[in-house]
C-alpha cells in the first residue's frame, strides 16, 4: 500500500467513527529498513518516524535529521535502563516505559538533561509472558506513580496477542484511558489499523503496509 492509500484508509475510519480528520497520527514503522525505502518516504513529505531499537535508530536517524530537521522518530520497542539516556537525546517519544525502576531512571535524567520525550505507557492487555508491558490490574497504580515523578504521561500503548481479536485489546486500553484521563492511544498496526482508529487510536504505527516486508536476513 502507498502511504497515500494508508493515510486516506485512516481518514475514512476517522469519518465513519465521527472523528475529526488527522486525529489519528500516521507513525511510520522504519525498522530494518534499507534506507532508500525510508528517504522514500521522508521525500513524500512524511515526518514521523517508529523505531524499535535505540541502536539502530542512532545509527540512522542523525543524519536523515540534517535533511529533514523536522522529523520526529518514536521509539516502538522495550527500553533497558542503560540505554535512557540516549533514548531520550534521540527520541521525541518513548512508547515502552513499563516499570518502576525505568520510570524512576527517566525523571531523574530528565532534572539533569533538562528535557523529556512524551511517553505511553505500554500496557500488556493480553498479560503474554513474554510480552513487556505493565498487566492491566497494575496499570493504575503505575501511571499514578508515573505521575507522582512529573513525568509527561502522554498516552498509553499496547501490541495485542497475534491469535486475538485486537479489537477487544484496544478497547480495554481505551477504557484504562479514559479511567486515568490519559488522552494517547498508540494502537493499531498493518494488519489491524482502521480498527484500532475507529476506537480511538491517537497513534497507529504501521511498517510492512508502508515499507513492504522487513528482510531480517
Ligand atoms: C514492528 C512494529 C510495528 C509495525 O508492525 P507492522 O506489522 O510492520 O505494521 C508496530 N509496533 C511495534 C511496537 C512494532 O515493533
Amino acid at each position: 500500500m502507498s502511504l497515500a492509500e494508508i493515510t486516506a484508509r485512516i481518514h475514512l475510519a476517522e469519518d465513519h467513527t465521527g472523528r475529526r480528520t488527522g486525529a489519528a497520527q500516521l507513525i511510520a514503522v522504519s525498522k530494518v529498513q534499507p534506507n532508500d525505502r525510508v528517504e522514500a518516504v521522508l521525500k513524500e513529505g512524511h515526518r514521523l518516524f517508529g523505531e524499535n531499537k535505540v541502536q539502530e535508530a542512532a545509527g540512522k536517524w542523525p543524519a536523515f535529521r540534517e535533511t529533514y530537521p523536522d522529523v520526529h522518530v518514536h521509539l516502538l520497542g522495550p527500553l533497558q535502563t542503560n540505554k535512557a539516556r540516549q533514548a531520550m537525546e534521540i527520541f521525541e517519544a518513548i512508547h515502552s516505559l513499563d516499570r518502576p525502576k525505568l520510570a524512576k531512571t527517566i525523571a531523574r535524567l530528565a532534572e539533569e538533561l533538562g528535557h523529556c520525550p512524551n511517553l505511553f505507557i505500554q500496557v500488556n492487555t493480553g498479560e503474554e509472558d513474554q510480552k513487556a508491558g505493565v498487566l492491566p490490574a497494575d496499570a493504575d497504580a503505575f501511571i499514578a506513580e508515573c505521575r507522582a515523578l512529573k513525568l509527561p504521561i502522554v498516552g498509553l500503548m499496547c501490541i495485542p496477542p497475534a491469535e486475538e481479536e485486537p479489537s477487544l485489546h484496544f478497547a480495554l486500553l481505551r477504557k484504562i484511558a479514559q479511567r486515568n484521563d490519559i488522552k494517547g492511544l498508540s494502537m493499531g498496526m498493518s494488519g489491524d489499523f482502521e480498527r484500532a482508529v475507529a476506537l480511538g487510536a491517537t497513534h497507529v504505527r504501521v511498517g510492512s503496509a508502508i515499507f513492504g516486508a522487513r528482510d531480517y536476513g
